[in-house]
């Protein structure tokens, strides 16, 4: 991973043990993307708010909770299952230090026009 403090990520709360949802890597390590408590799985780049708030913005105890929409996890698996790619779809605002999360978007997006019948209704 390019991005400098990405494996600081690692040390969240609640960050150790995780099993990811997408690739099944347990336990799951981290990388950080450029949204504020975001990270990615290093294995698949499915990314998950680490560090969450309240409404008065206290950050709370609280297991990751991934930072895709739940009629999408089916296609993302699907995905990974094909083609075992990291797709790198945690927020990101400074791509060059991000690389593999540009590659990634750019084939995971390629593969769903591929694939229509994936595409789950709006
Ligand atoms: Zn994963």
């Amino acid at each position: 991973m390019a991005q400098k403090y990405g494996s600081m990520a690692n040390g969240a709360p609640n960050a150790s043990g995780f099993t990811c949802l997408i690739c099944e890597t347990s336990p799951v390590s981290w990388t950080w993307s450029d949204a504020h408590g975001e990270a990615m799985c290093t294995k698949c780049g499915t990314p998950y708010q680490l560090i969450q708030r309240d409404e008065d913005k206290n950050i709370i105890d609280a297991l990751p909770s991934i930072n895709i929409t739940e009629k999408w996890v089916p296609v993302l698996k699907q995905y990974w299952q094909e083609t075992q790619r990291f797709t790198g779809l945690g927020a990101i605002m400074i791509w060059r230090d991000y690389p593999e999360c540009d590659a990634g978007q750019e084939a995971v997006y390629r593969w769903v026009d591929e694939h229509p019948a994936v595409v789950p209704a709006s």
